[in-house]
């Protein structure tokens, strides 16, 4: 067994081997290690190998889901080894004859289809990036719908596409993941080596016209030879994970960037669009504007959030259908309640294609079909908007499918086929007569026994059973001989001391049909489950059009509920270049402050038209702590949810046309990837002023914070002229450098704002109010005041600034005035008494040989802990 074992392992060694023993998946040596580390079980030893203990652990197939989660979250990738035939047959071959085994399945974050393995609100995407010389791209999969994408990408453009696509693995070809695996990572999900064969675009063509049984891919657009490669590579991928059995892909089809707003992985994260900074999804825009109640819905939502649109005709009839949800409110409320009983059909479908479904996913489409009815009839004969009317159409015309699934299966099936007993009563008459065989086989025998009685006229006569002859019928000796005079019929099996025995050719086929009656019922439903199987799967790509209609009515209907509920208004959007907010509102913060049920939350207006009346740019500052963060990406955000079809959150909303959106902020916190954290801002800025075009909107949080007071101030200085003069994008500027402020003077295209703020008694109060005009000063001190710095701090820090400002207004250097003038160091303990030199101390080495420069922040922490013990 162990070498069956090592020579399957040896064909699996990025993967944990799962390997089937009975009721148990067991695993060993490494394997072993690892998956008791991770999985938190007891690791025990089986027999020796190499004269060593072999490690062992294992966990039960019958809650096996729960453990391949974990692993798999865990970044481990799982070889399933089951046991190809029964024992039984292995023995019959040898005593020494070891069961068939074979990987059927290698499980990977990127090829999940279980229920419990996935989450049912999101995406769980497989993607693959391939280069052909100096051109790349990117496809991507979903397997639990099929919906197969492409689009060329270079390489600079590859982390926010994956950003936006959210895959959950990414595969590279061994040329390239060197360079990428880390991109890859950053972005959460796992990369995944291929070898250059798998991304071969010969060999993708071919293994594309073969699964979609085409004679050329032109059938489907002309594709570039990066593309066929990225959608061979993860044709091959499939093919090697589910060993042969290939999910239902739908024909490739290709996106173009322009289709939506770009948004790169850093603005993502930043507008905290479907995570949270803090991680989780938890104070994210989608968490708090989700209210879809089906699975489908929810996923359209974060894929619309994720890329929206570019497209005014697409916009408009989004935000068409809407309002037509928000006309008719009893209508909408009804269609939601008809919504919730609408299954997951898109990932019950991709499991039944694959052949790992059950009786419930064609439970899961039956009820599917039921409710799309429901929905289409209360759309019937009303004037619907576009939206609604294709997805009415969508919704209907399975009747006869729907018809045999109705008939076919009882209302709540079990989960797995062998646990039986999902067809309904009445589908299939041959079904019927092995359930009641198998059910009432006694009283079937009881009725014969009775027949037979009547027949011979042996009143005495019975049918028994036992373990040799099976049923057998039997009459006392007295009887045997007007038994045997009816030879013909009755068939002699036994003689004991007083009883004689028979059988019929009747009672032994009908023995035969009760013995194998629970088996043959077994089988039949198997064999009315894989043709009821294989109706569902040839409407496949009719019932994901179904599933998608589903999830649109429910995305409108969700989208209505909540602008409805929170007082948001269906925004202007057009080819202009407008951007005007009246009364825009943080719905994240928004929330958060009425869930504290401390002050409302302040609306606030903003008009980047550049028509005259208000400049493109404008220049913010305010204090810390004012609300000057909030209001940038509050404007971001009504800008993205104008644009991917929602109502948003102001009182209302011109937009112009957004083709990119960026959003940075300073000097952000990025000591985890171990970047310098000012360099990781200028790379970003100048990711902007590279690709920002007159159309993208710009918000820019507190640039140049991260280095000093006069670096910084140019470096804002000059990227704002840049922005103003070159890029020519409407854009928010956040900033702490009053000195910015005369540039709205110098460039037309500017305009100072700042957020108010009261002061009362020596402290500030922020009113959150944006108003034009540049602030006074910022109130640093109050800020630190409030936070909690000692009052003597507080007290030294307003003198300091009161000799800082004296200094400025004489035209004199502040600092040089206050080292001559104030006892600056005061506090500063007296230096001790010079000590004799003795040489180096071992800490003083120690300090010596060390090069900051080539440090990551891991090794400063170990290194400080280092000196700390030489001290
Ligand atoms: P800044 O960027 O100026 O330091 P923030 O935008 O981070 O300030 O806002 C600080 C806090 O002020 C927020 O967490 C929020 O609680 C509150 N706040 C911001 N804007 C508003 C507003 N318009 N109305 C009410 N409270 C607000």
């Amino acid at each position: 067994m162990m070498a069956q074992y090592l020579e399957i392992k040896g064909q699996y060694p990025d993967a944990l081997l799962f390997y089937r023993m009975g009721d148990f998946y067991e695993m060993f040596f490494d394997d072993a290690v690892d998956a008791a580390g991770a999985l938190d079980i007891a690791l025990t030893k089986r027999g020796k190998h190499l004269g060593e203990d072999i490690p062992m652990c294992g966990v039960p197939v019958h809650s096996a889901e729960g453990y391949l989660l974990t692993l798999i979250r865990k970044g481990f990738r799982v070889a399933v080894c089951e046991q190809m035939e029964d024992p039984v047959e292995a023995k019959k071959r040898g005593s020494k004859s070891v069961v068939k085994r074979d990987v059927v399945r290698l499980v990977t974050p990127g090829t999940l289809t279980e229920e419990s393995l996935l989450d049912a609100r999101r995406h769980n995407f497989l993607a693959a990036y391939a280069e052909v010389r100096d051109e790349g791209a990117l496809a991507w999969v979903d397997i639990s719908t099929g919906a197969f994408r492409v689009m060329p990408c270079t390489r600079s453009r590859l982390s926010p596409e994956l950003a936006r696509i959210g895959p959950r693995e990414v595969l590279l070809s061994e040329a390239v993941e060197a360079d990428l695996a880390e991109l890859v990572t950053d972005l959460g999900a796992t990369p995944t080596p291929l070898s250059r064969g798998s991304f071969d675009s010969t060999s993708g063509e071919k293994r594309l016209t073969a699964l979609f049984q085409v004679g050329t891919l032109e059938a489907f657009g002309s594709f570039t030879r990066p593309e066929t490669a990225a959608l061979g590579a993860i044709v091959d991928y499939l093919d090697i994970t589910q060993k042969g059995k290939l999910p239902l892909l739908r024909p490739p089809a290709r996106e173009s960037a322009s289709q939506s707003v770009q948004i790169d992985a850093a603005t993502r994260r930043n507008l905290e669009l479907t995570h949270a900074l803090a991680g989780g999804r938890d104070g994210s825009l989608l968490h708090c504007i989700d209210r879809t109640v089906t699975a489908g819905g929810a996923r359209l939502l974060e894929r619309r959030l994720s890329s929206p649109s570019r497209d005014l005709a697409t916009i408009h009839a989004r935000h068409e259908a809407v309002a037509f949800c928000l006309d008719d409110r009893t209508l909408a409320d009804a269609l939601r309640e008809d919504l919730r009983r609408v299954p997951d059909i898109d990932r019950a479908l991709s499991r039944l294609a694959l052949d790992r479904g059950g009786p419930r996913d064609l439970a899961a489409i039956r009820n599917g079909l039921t409710q799309a009815l429901a929905i289409a009839e209360r759309l019937e004969n009303r004037d619907l908007p576009a939206l609604f009317e294709t997805a009415r159409h969508d919704l209907t015309g399975h009747d006869t499918l729907h018809d045999t699934l109705d008939q076919a299966l009882v209302a709540e099936p079990p989960l797995l086929v062998r646990d039986g007993g999902f067809i309904a009563e009445g589908y299939d008459g041959e079904l019927d007569e092995a359930r009641t065989l198998r059910d009432e086989g006694r009283s079937v025998i009881a009725g014969m026994q009775a027949d037979y009685a009547a027949e011979t006229g042996i009143a005495s006569l019975k049918i028994k059973h036992n373990n040799v002859l099976g049923y057998f019928i039997e009459c006392t000796a007295t009887h045997a001989d007007k038994m045997l005079a009816l030879s013909d019929r009755f068939i002699h099996r036994q003689t004991t001391a007083n009883a004689v025995r028979f059988t019929t050719v009747d009672l032994s086929e009908m023995e035969t049909k009760i013995l194998n009656a629970s088996g043959r019922a077994g089988e039949i439903e198997k064999r009315l489950y894989d043709s009821l199987r294989s109706q569902i799967t040839d409407h496949a790509a009719a019932l994901n059009t179904l599933a998608r209609a589903v999830a649109e009515i429910d995305l409108a209907t969700a989208l209505a509920d909540l602008a409805a509920a929170e007082s948001w208004t269906r925004p202007k959007v057009d080819d202009s270049r407008a951007f005007h907010v009246e009364n825009g509102r943080h719905p994240v913060v928004e929330r958060a402050l009425r869930a504290q049920g401390g002050d409302p939350f302040i609306a606030n207006d903003a008009d980047l038209s550049g028509d005259g009346e208000s400049a493109a740019i404008w220049l913010l500052t305010g204090p810390n702590m004012a609300g000057k963060s909030t209001f940038l990406r509050q404007n971001a955000l009504i800008a993205l949810l104008a644009q991917m079809g929602s109502y948003v959150p102001a009182k209302a909303a011109h937009i112009g046309l957004v083709s990119q959106l960026f959003s940075r902020v300073g000097a952000s916190d990025d000591l985890a990837r171990g970047r310098s954290t000012f360099m990781v801002e200028m790379v970003e800025t100048a990711a902007i002023l590279n690709q920002a075009d007159d159309r993208a909107l710009v918000i820019l949080d507190e640039i140049g914070r991260g280095t000093a007071t006069y670096d910084g101030l140019s470096i804002a200085w000059a990227t704002l002229e840049h922005l103003h003069d070159v890029n020519r994008c409407r854009a928010l500027f956040a900033t702490h450098y009053h000195e910015l402020t005369q540039l709205a003077d110098r460039l037309s295209g500017v305009e100072n704002a700042t957020v108010a703020v009261k002061e009362w008694e020596g402290d500030v109060i922020f009113l959150h109010e944006v108003r034009k005009g540049a602030a006074d000063r910022s109130y640093g001190v109050q800020v630190a005041r409030l936070a909690g710095l000692p009052p003597a701090v507080v007290d030294r820090a307003r003198d300091v600034l009161a000799q800082l400002e004296e200094g400025a207004r004489e035209g004199k250097s502040g600092a040089k005035m206050l080292l001559d003038d104030l006892p600056l160091f005061s506090a500063a303990p007296p230096a001790p008494p010079p000590q004799p030199k003795q040489g180096p101390s071992p800490l003083e080495q120690r300090l010596a040989e060390i090069h900051p420069d080539d440090l990551s922040p891991r090794d400063a922490l170990d290194l400080l802990y280092q000196l700390k013990s030489l001290s």
